[in-house]
Parts: structure tokens; sequence; C-alpha cells
């Protein structure tokens, strides 16, 4: 953490303060923001979450989460609090263009800056910066941060099963990003009373029939294998989003069935958004996924979880696709 004496004398004066974390927010994004803001409210400060975009509802039951600012229902809200912030928590993503319509509001706003973050190529926008790429989660970083700034007896069991939600979710479940610290990390929040078997089926076994059906359709009619059969591409159109009625957060997961099969090492999840290709790469091994994204979607990410867009449609998005994974596939083998 850079000049972190600097922020703790900073957070001893109560404050306004916004935490700010990226659009469509998952359960890091979100289990970060909520356990961040309970402990500053905790501290005396006024602290507001505030989203990009909207959450899935599968998210709905965690705690304060009806009291977060979505800045594309509010947007006049969402930037007259960041304006008026001391202080601007940015949590879990590496640089503005992942807050689109916050990212003007938050460059110009008066307010210190402190990211905290585990995503790889951070850009330094921050005045704080506490990034962390082996960490598991920003959750994981927040719980560091709540140690540092000595307020770990602030936990209670909202903030841990809200620290809790972003650790499962960045890791499935104790899949992958796994290090010997969150372990501990976890550790120490089933002490401080999180509900683990709650929080687990909340976040895996809690999605509805609808979305089982969608899965099916999508391994049985959508997926791809590319050549050598070690790489996927699972892709929806606009007509498959009508007729599943898919909503926020209906296909989270899907992108990570295919890896289930041994043979195969890179997944690809591409939806046909309005206006825009939407694509989650997941990988096994040392195959980075991230540079993919970088180099070819616009995107970026971790080395076996990233993501990317395009504004093109749906048929060329898979041309590429299908063009650009083979060789990538081939300097890995
Ligand atoms: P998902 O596939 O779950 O949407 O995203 C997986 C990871 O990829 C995210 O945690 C994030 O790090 C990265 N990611 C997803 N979409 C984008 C994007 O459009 N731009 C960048 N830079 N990273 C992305
Ligand atoms: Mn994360």
């Amino acid at each position: 953490m850079t000049d972190l004496n600097k922020l703790i004398s900073l957070i001893q004066i109560p404050s306004k303060i916004s935490i700010i974390s990226h659009r469509n927010p998952d359960g890091d994004a979100i289990g970060s923001s909520l356990a961040l803001y309970k402990i500053l409210l905790k501290m005396t400060h006024s602290p507001k979450v505030i989203f990009p975009s909207e959450y899935p509802a599968f998210y709905k039951w965690m705690p304060e989460l009806d009291k977060v600012i979505i800045a594309d229902l509010d947007l006049k809200g969402a930037h007259e609090w960041i304006e008026k912030s001391d202080l601007i928590f940015c949590l879990d993503f590496n640089s503005l263009d992942r807050v689109d319509n916050l990212s003007e509001c938050i460059t110009f706003a008066k307010g210190k800056k402190v990211l905290i973050d585990h995503h790889q190529d951070m850009v330094p926008f921050a005045d704080f910066i506490y990034s962390k790429v082996e960490a598991s989660s920003t959750a994981e970083m927040v719980y560091d941060w709540i140690e540092m700034i000595k307020k770990l007896h602030f936990i209670d069991r909202d903030i841990s099963n809200s620290l809790l939600t972003g650790i499962i979710t960045d890791t499935g479940s104790f899949k992958y990003n796994v290090n010997p610290r969150v372990f501990n990390v976890v550790s120490d929040l089933l002490k401080r009373e999180a509900d683990y078997d709650n929080v687990q089926t909340r976040i895996y076994n809690s999605q509805s029939q609808k979305q089982l059906d969608l899965l099916g359709h999508c391994i049985a009619n959508r997926m791809k294998l590319l050549e050598g059969k070690d790489a996927s591409i699972i892709y929806l159109s606009k007509a498959d989003f009508k007729d599943f009625q898919i909503g926020r957060g209906d296909t989270e997961g899907i992108v990570n069935y295919p890896l289930t099969v041994e043979k195969i090492k890179f997944s690809t999840f591409v939806t046909d958004q309005s206006n825009i290709i939407k694509f989650s790469f997941r990988s096994k091994g040392n195959i980075p996924v991230n540079e993919l994204a970088r180099d070819f979607f616009n995107g970026g990410g971790h080395i076996n979880a990233a993501g990317g867009y395009m504004h093109t449609s749906l048929n060329k998005a898979m041309t590429k696709l299908e063009k650009v994974i083979p060789p990538f596939m081939k300097k890995y083998n």
C-alpha cells in the first residue's frame, strides 16, 4: 500500500465517502463494497456504495444492498455523491474504463482516490494504491486493509458474509485463485460467525429452472469445439435472449462448464447483447486468457478468467474467435 500512514490519518476524520465498483458487479465487487461500507459506517463516516449498472437479482439477499446507488438508474445522484466525497474508494477494477458512466466524474472529483484491486495491468489513477495480483479477490484485500487499520473487531456477521461472498465467487468456491492466506482469512470470518452453508447455497444452489434449461440449451445446441477439441465456444444470439427471457445474472457461470471436460483447456462464452458483443474467457493452467482478451477483444482480466467486448455482429465475432483461438492455443501446447 502506498502511503498507508497518510491514509490512516485521513480516515480518522469523519468524511463523506464513495465506494465504487465496476459495471455488471459480481459477487466480489458487491461483497467487498458492502463490507467496506459497513466498516466505514462503524467508523462514523458517511459512506455510499455506487455501481455503474445493476447487480444480478440472486445477490438481493446481501445486507445493505438496497442502499446502493445504481448510476444507470440515477446518474445525477451518483455524480452528486462522488463530487461531494472527501474519499473515493475504487474496488475490484484496474482502470477507469471499467466504470464507464462514472469515469469522467471520478477523474475530476476533488476527493482523494483509493484503489483496492487484484487485477493485472493496473492503471495508476488513484492517490493511494493497494494492488495485489496474487490476492484471491478484492474481498480478501479489504479484509487485509481492515486489519491494517486495526479494525478487525468491527467485523460482524454481515461483514463476514459479504467478504465470504466475494472470496467464494472469485475462487469458484475455492477451486482456483487460492493462496495460503485466503484460508486464514476465511477461518477468521467463520470465527466471526459467517454463515458458510447459507452463503454457498445462496450463490450456487439458488438458480431458477429457466437457468438450468438455458445451460442445457448452451451445452446441447450452442457449443462449438475448435480443432484439437481443446477449446470451446458457447454463443447466444439475440433470439436466444428473447426465447429464454434471459435477464441479468442468468448466464453467470455457464462459461465454466466446458472446462469440466478433461481435454478442454479454454472456454469462451459470447453473447449478442444490445449493440455490443460480450466475451467471457476461462482457462486451465498456464493459458493466459487475459492476453487474448487484451490483444483481440478490448478487454483484460486475470490469467484464467478474462473478458472483453466488440461492437460488431455475432457472426463476425465468431469468425474472429475461430481465427485467433487456434494459433493462441498452439503457443501453449
Ligand atoms: P466475466 O467473464 O465474469 O464477465 O469477467 C471475468 C473477468 O474478466 C473479470 O473479473 C474482469 O477482470 C475481466 N473482464 C471482463 N470483462 C472485461 C472488459 O470488458 N474489460 C476488461 N479490461 N476486463 C474485463
Ligand atoms: Mn474480483
